[in-house]
C-alpha cells in the first residue's frame, strides 16, 4: 500500500496552517531563543513543519503565567459550573475539529486514520466526563471522637500549577487526558508535549482559547527533554503529571524532590496476556494480535507477553501468524490501513535491534520479522507486525519493553506457574486472561499484579474507569474519580462547639 503523496502534501499544507508557536499567558509567542525544530512524518521522513523549541526560560514564563492565573484569577473566581461550561464548549470544539486533529496525528505520529473514530469518542468523552466531575467535587463531614465533640469536615482544593509532560504515542488524546481533569478542579497547567509529535497538542491549546479558557490557565511549551526537566524541577510547580518511560519517570521523581511536589507517573509496561485452552479462540486470536499491533505496538499496556496453554499453543500460534500476515501495513491516511509506520528512525532502529536479538537468542519468527522495504514504503519507518514463538521467559524480547509491533508467544501448562511468570516483571500495567471458566478468571484477576485486568478482552478504556500501574509502571491513577483526586489537596477544618 504505497503512500498517496498528493493526499500527504494536502495534509502537510493543513499542518502548516495551524499554530506552531508556544502558548504562554493566552498568546502565541516564539521561543525566547528564536529556535525551532522540524517535525517529520514517519510515512516517508518528510519535514512537516517547524515548531517553536521552548527551553527552560520559556518554561519559567509559562509557569509564572500559570501561577498568576491560579492565584489572581479570573480562573480562581470561576465557579465549578463556569469550569464545567468551559469544558463542555471545549468538547464541542474538539468534536467539530476532529478531522483536522485526526489528520495531524496521522501524519505526525503515523497513526492509521481508521483508528480515529475510537480516539474521537475517547477525547470528547474525557472532556464531557470531567465537565461532569467539575461540579461533583466535595469534601466530607466526619464524625470524630475528640473530647467536646468538635465538628470536623474536609475541603477539597486544587493543588495549583500542574506541569504535564507527555510522550508521543497519543499526542492529542493524552493532552486531553492530562488537561481536562486539571481544569475540572481549578488547577492551571503547563503542558510539555513530546518533541516527536507536537502538532495536535498545540491545536488543543488553540481550542482552549476558543472555548474561553482564560489566559495563563493552559500554557503549551513544545520542546525537548530539557524543557521537561526544568518543569519537573521548577520550585513554583505544585504537581507533575508525567506519562513516558520508566527511566525518565525516575528522573522526574528525583527532580521533584526540591520542593516536594506531587507526582503521578504513567510509565512503561511488559504486559502478560494469558490464553487458556478453553478460551474462545475466534475472539482471542484477533484480540491478542491487536493487543500488541494497535498503534504499531506503541502502547504502554500492549499485551506483548502472550502466554498460551500448551494444549493449544501450536494451533493458536498458527492462527495468530495467519491473522498477522493479513494485516494491512501502509499509508496512515488510507482508510484501509491497519498498521502505520513507527514514529521515528530512532524507534525503528531500536525495534529492529530487538528483532535481531530475538533470533539470536533462539526464538522463531512465525510472522513478520523485517522492515517493510517494498511497495513505496521504503523511505518510511514501517515494520512488519511480528510474532515470535518458542520464546523463553529470560529472553530480552520477553523482558524489555520494545514499544513496537512485536509479540512474544510463550508456553505454559499450570495456572499458578503462569501467574508466577506473568508477575515476574518489574512492570505492572495491563494484563489479559482468556478463559470460559469464571472461577479461574476471578482467581487470576485477584492475583495478577497489574493496574488493569481484561477478561476475554484487551485494552478496554473509558473516562470513568481508573487506569494506572503497579510496580515500575508508575503510581497514581488516570480516569475515573480517582484522577480528579490527583489534582486536589484535602484540607481538614475543625470547629469546637464553643
Ligand atoms: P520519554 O520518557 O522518552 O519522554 C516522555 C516525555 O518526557 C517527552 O515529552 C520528553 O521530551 C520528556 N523528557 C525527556 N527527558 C526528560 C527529563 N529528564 N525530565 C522531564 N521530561 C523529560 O518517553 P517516550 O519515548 O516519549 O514514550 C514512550 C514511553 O512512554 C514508553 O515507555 C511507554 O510505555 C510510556 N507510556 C506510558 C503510558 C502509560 O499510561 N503508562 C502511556 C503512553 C506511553
Amino acid at each position: 500500500m504505497t503512500i498517496n503523496t498528493q493526499r500527504l502534501q494536502e495534509a502537510i499544507a493543513l499542518a502548516k496552517s495551524q499554530p506552531g508557536q508556544l502558548l504562554i499567558d493566552g498568546k502565541w509567542v516564539d521561543a525566547l531563543s528564536g529556535e525551532t525544530f522540524d517535525t517529520t512524518t514517519p510515512a516517508n521522513g518528510q519535514v512537516i513543519r517547524a515548531i517553536a523549541k521552548g527551553g527552560p526560560a520559556d518554561v519559567d514564563l509559562a509557569v509564572a503565567a500559570a501561577r498568576k492565573a491560579f492565584e489572581e484569577g479570573p480562573w480562581s473566581k470561576f465557579s465549578p459550573f463556569d469550569r464545567q461550561a468551559v469544558l463542555l464548549r471545549l468538547a464541542d470544539l474538539v468534536e467539530a475539529n476532529w478531522d483536522t486533529i485526526a489528520t495531524m496525528d496521522s501524519i505526525d505520529l503515523g497513526n492509521p486514520i481508521v483508528r480515529t473514530s475510537a480516539a474521537k469518542r475517547r477525547s470528547v468523552g474525557l472532556l464531557r466526563y470531567y465537565a461532569g466531575l467539575a461540579t461533583a467535587i466535595h469534601g466530607d463531614t466526619i464524625t470524630n471522637s475528640f473530647p467536646g465533640n468538635p465538628m470536623s469536615y474536609t475541603l477539597k482544593e486544587p493543588v495549583g500549577v500542574v506541569g504535564a509532560i507527555n510522550p508521543w504515542n497519543g499526542p492529542f488524546g493524552m493532552s486531553v487526558w492530562k488537561i481536562a481533569p486539571a481544569l475540572a478542579t481549578g488547577c492551571t497547567v503547563v503542558l510539555k508535549p513530546a518533541e516527536q509529535a507536537p502538532i495536535s497538542p498545540i491545536i488543543f491549546g488553540q481550542l482552549c482559547l476558543e472555548a474561553g479558557v482564560p489566559p495563563g490557565v493552559v500554557n503549551i511549551v513544545s520542546g525537548m527533554g530539557d524543557a521537561g526537566a526544568h518543569l519537573a524541577a521548577h520550585p513554583d510547580v505544585d504537581k507533575i503529571a508525567f506519562t513516558g518511560s520508566t527511566q525518565v519517570g525516575q528522573r522526574i521523581i528525583a527532580a521533584s524532590a526540591g520542593n516536594v511536589k506531587r507526582v503521578t507517573l504513567e510509565l512503561g509496561g511488559k504486559s502478560p496476556n494469558i490464553v487458556f485452552a478453553d478460551a474462545d479462540l475466534d475472539k482471542a486470536v484477533p484480540a491478542a494480535a491487536m493487543a500488541v499491533f494497535l498503534n504499531s505496538g506503541q502502547i504502554c499496556s500492549a499485551g506483548t507477553r502472550l502466554f498460551v496453554e500448551n494444549a493449544i499453543y501450536d494451533e493458536l500460534v498458527e492462527k495468530l501468524a495467519n491473522f498477522t500476515k493479513a494485516l494491512k501495513v501502509g499509508d496512515p491516511l488510507d482508510l484501509a490501513t491497519e498498521l502505520g509506520p513507527v514514529v521515528s528512525q530512532e524507534q525503528m532502529d531500536r525495534i529492529m535491534g530487538y528483532l535481531d536479538l530475538g533470533r539470536e537468542q533462539g526464538a522463531s519468527v512465525a510472522a513478520g520479522g523485517t522492515r517493510v522495504k517494498h511497495g513505496g514504503l521504503e523511505s518510511g519507518y514501517f515494520i512488519e507486525p511480528t510474532v515470535f514463538c518458542n520464546v523463553d521467559d529470560d529472553m530480552k524480547i520477553a523482558r524489555e519493553e520494545i514499544f513496537g509491533p512485536v509479540l512474544s508467544a510463550l508456553r505454559f501448562s499450570d495456572v499458578d506457574d503462569v501467574l508466577k511468570r506473568a508477575n515476574d516483571t518489574n512492570f505492572g500495567l495491563g494484563s489479559g486472561v482468556w478463559t470460559r471458566d469464571i472461577g479461574r478468571a476471578t482467581y487470576m484477576s485477584r492475583r495478577l499484579k497489574a493496574g488493569s485486568v481484561w477478561i476475554n478482552s484487551y485494552q478496554l478504556m473509558d473516562p470513568a474507569v481508573p487506569f494506572g500501574g503497579y510496580k515500575m509502571s508508575g503510581y497514581g491513577r488516570e480516569s475515573g474519580t480517582e484522577h480528579v483526586e490527583e489534582f486536589l489537596n484535602t484540607k481538614s477544618v475543625w470547629i469546637p462547639e464553643n
